[in-house]
């Protein structure tokens, strides 16, 4: 197969299948030794404090298991009576592990008045992993740890803890999909509706609504390299019009790294005010990469579910960990309730199994049921243990009250790999609030031009598909980014991650790309 062929067959994959292929390649490179992969958004750093503790937990848990029964290599079950006391009896305090685990469980008294043994109990039998979640969708006082964290992290100061139900999941990525199903299921977004989305946009946003299953029509909210990746409060415009359903957004963005500012959210309030069965979902994955984030979900509550995923803030990706919060007051509950006779009958009969009252089955019950097929409701819910890391990541910002050195550390390193990446590119560094920095979007026509001249633009293309530059990065480099056209972004973009490699892989990324330019440019020039 000649190259073209093969350019344009890749065309076809996603663009996270393009990456594993330009992964290959590049390991495979004859200039340089090894090869540098800035493709994916995995981190290179991990939180110690929360796994620490757990690892401290799994000990007492089995010491404590023990003293009610004990044969071998088998144990009890714990006990809530002094469990506390029996937990600081074993902890030693000049152990930061075992301090940070005393920490907690005062905060979670002061702050949170959860009993002490209560606290200590619920979180031992999640990290032994002794019991079925119960309740299904959220252990109870974990709920409460995950909604303060969302509320210190994400809603700037909008009071909305107490009213917000969490439903725990597999990483974003099962969010995601539960979403996605259970809107369909419920019919509150049918085959052929309309969905607007922020492009460019993490891939599977684009990719899921095309499914046959769901068969929706996109209406891309495009933003811009010019207009630095924000989307225009005219294009907003679009969320008026009744047709349009839903609107799906990562927050800040991904691949473009920025969050909406103060007139933005301002608008979508206006909107939804206008409009209050706009649905709207909003991924906040990357909201601590941004000072004084806020999120959509808080200046929109009634209309808004919000996914968050811990997998990169505390680099455990492993762990698949994230969560779907939603008000107790939302537009899904009032918009089952107004769906025909014919399809709330439908759905009575499918809920009717695990609830005598289906009508009043809220939206995040449906979906944790839905999660399990209706029928495994009562065995749903995710792990315990993931339950009880969820908690323990949570904490570690929830003691520090604001002041958190590790979610710092997290924005320098991310910050200071963009600044040398963009400084050896000469690109402008954009030191806006709103530039989360996770990732660098780059246009290579803009960059061939700055370097070089309007007319190697014109070139390059004609002359190769715009995957071209991307796979001869990856071959001949040994560098590999990911192409911008599967986000939706237009032609000749990549993204480059700050997350996944050592800080000195960015001045060098940005070396091999010049001189991939100068590449093009000396062939145009028959050199
Ligand atoms: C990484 C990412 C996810 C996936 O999160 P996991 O918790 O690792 O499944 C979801 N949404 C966006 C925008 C992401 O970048």
């Amino acid at each position: 197969m000649n190259n073209k062929e093969y350019e344009k067959e890749l065309k076809q994959l996603g663009t996270f299948e393009i990456a594993s292929k330009m992964v290959n390649s590049a390991k495979k490179n004859e200039n340089y030794k090894g090869y540098l992969d800035a493709g994916r958004g995995n981190p290179n750093w991990i939180n110690t404090q929360a796994r620490l503790a757990f690892a401290r937990f799994v000990e007492f848990g089995v010491k404590e298991s023990e003293l009610t029964m004990l044969e071998g290599n088998l144990a009890g079950y714990t006990t809530l009576n002094g469990i506390d006391d029996r937990l600081n009896d074993m902890l030693d305090l000049n152990k930061n592990a075992d301090l940070f685990i005393k920490t907690l469980i005062d905060y979670t008294e002061e702050e949170l008045g959860i009993n002490r043994d209560t606290m200590v109990k619920e979180l031992t039998d999640a990290v032994i992993g002794n019991n079925y979640p119960e309740p299904s969708r959220c252990l109870m006082n974990i709920e409460k740890i995950i909604n303060d964290y969302l509320q210190e992290t994400l809603y700037n100061d909008v009071p909305l803890s107490s009213s917000t139900q969490v439903f725990p999941t597999e990483g974003g990525t099962a969010a995601i999909c539960y979403i996605f199903d259970s809107l369909k299921k419920n019919g509150l977004i049918d085959e052929g509706d309309r969905i607007a989305i922020n492009t460019p946009i993490f891939t599977p946003y684009l990719q899921i609504p095309k499914l046959n299953k769901y068969d929706l029509l996109e209406v891309n909210l495009e933003s811009q390299d010019d207009e630095n990746w924000e989307t225009t409060l005219k294009a907003l415009d679009v969320l008026e019009d009744k047709s349009i359903k839903a609107f799906f957004l990562v927050n800040p963005s991904n691949p473009a790294s920025r969050a909406l500012d103060s007139k933005f959210l301002n608008r979508i309030k206006e909107i939804c005010e206008k409009r209050p069965d706009l649905i709207i979902i909003t991924d906040d994955v990357y909201g601590t990469f941004v000072q004084d984030f806020q999120t959509v979900y808080s200046v929109v509550p009634y209309n808004t579910i919000l996914v968050y995923s811990y997998s990169k803030l505390f680099g455990c990706t492993g762990w698949r960990i994230g969560c779907i919060a939603m008000n107790e007051k939302n537009v899904f509950d009032d918009l089952i309730a107004l769906l025909p006779e014919e399809k709330l009958k439908s759905l009575d009969e499918d809920y009717g199994i695990v609830t005598t009252e289906p009508r009043s089955l809220p939206f995040i019950e449906r979906l944790t049921a839905d999660s399990r097929s209706i029928g495994l409701y009562h065995t749903a819910g995710l792990s315990t243990p993931q339950q009880a890391m969820t908690a323990l990541f949570s904490l570690t910002h929830l003691v520090c009250h604001e002041n958190d050195k590790y979610i710092e550390s997290a924005n320098r390193i991310v910050s200071g790999r963009y600044q040398k990446l963009v400084n050896e590119l000469g690109i402008k560094e954009d030191n806006t609030r709103e530039n989360a920095k996770y990732y660098t979007l780059i246009d290579i026509y803009n960059l061939a031009e700055r370097l070089y001249s309007k007319e190697l633009v014109t070139y390059m293309r004609k002359n190769f598909e715009e995957i071209s530059f991307l796979m001869n990065l990856a071959k001949e480099k040994g560098v590999v980014m990911m192409e911008g056209v599967g986000f939706s972004a237009p032609k000749g973009v990549l993204r480059v991650s700050q997350a996944n490699l050592p800080d000195g892989a960015y001045p060098e990324i940005a070396k091999r790309i010049k001189g991939l330019l100068k590449e093009y440019n000396d062939k145009m020039n028959g050199y």
